[in-house]
Parts: structure tokens; sequence; C-alpha cells
């Protein structure tokens, strides 16, 4: 199987299964993003305790990539400081809009890799960055 394909099938199983997916209630903190190039909308809800994330899931309604990306990310997210949860994002996000190529690998960054590509596709980015900008909202909007 090439590469390429296998990371089309991680995103395709998160799609169709996600992880996390669903409300939060109670919750410390959400917000919600649309990207209207695509029409993806996604909510983020958090819960934390002592700065540190102790869930956090999603409502996903868009395309493959978005909602794929959205169940990536609350995999990862479980027990990391919302600090370390905001570093996470933004490496996320240059991962896809830097210059260089990224060198990423599935045993070191997990599931993440398969969103790499989509930096191939620049039209296809904010589908990708989407939950997590919602994610930063929601934390931002946790320590109010
Ligand atoms: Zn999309």
């Amino acid at each position: 199987m090439e590469l390429d394909d296998l990371y089309q099938e991680i995103i395709l199983t998160h799609h169709k299964r996600p992880k996390n997916e669903g409300r939060l209630d109670p919750f410390c903190g959400m917000a919600e993003g649309y990207n209207p190039v695509c029409g993806d909308k996604v909510t983020v809800y958090v819960n934390g305790s002592d700065g540190k994330i102790v869930e956090v899931k999603f409502i996903g309604d868009g395309c493959a990539i978005s909602r794929a990306s959205a169940s990536i990310m609350t995999t990862i997210l479980g027990n990391l400081t919302f600090d370390e949860a905001l570093a996470k994002s933004d490496e996320f996000c240059k991962l896809l809009t830097g210059d260089e190529e990224p060198v990423v690998d599935l045993n070191e960054d997990g599931e993440v890799a398969a969103l790499v590509g989509i930096r191939k596709f620049p039209g296809r980015i904010k589908c990708a960055t989407l939950a997590w900008h919602a994610m930063e909202d929601a934390l931002k909007d946790a320590l109010k």
C-alpha cells in the first residue's frame, strides 16, 4: 500500500468513525469555527482543571478532512496543559503552511502525519486547521 493511500485511509476512517464526537455538558470552554471556502462547521468543547486538558470533544459538519482533523486532534490533546495544546496547534498549522516540506512519520508523529499531505492543496488547508483554531478559542473561553 502506498503511503498516500494509507494516509487517505486514516482520514476516511476518522471521517466515518470519529473519535470524541459529541457535546460536553458541562464544559469549561467552547468555540465554533466556520470555513466559508468549503462550508465546514465545527464546535469544540473542552474541560480542563488546573490548566490541564481533561477532555476535548467536537461536533463537526463538513468535509472528510475537516472532520478527520478534528477527530485526530482530540486524540492527542488529553492530559496536555493548555499551553502545550496551544503550542501543538501552532506546530500543526506550521506543518501545513511552512515553506519547508516537513518530515513526518506515522510512528513518531502519529496520525497527524496523515494530514500533512494536505499542504499540497492550499485550498484545503483551512479545512484541516479549522478545528485547531476552534480548540484554541475554546481554551481561551475556558480561561475567561
Ligand atoms: Zn473542508
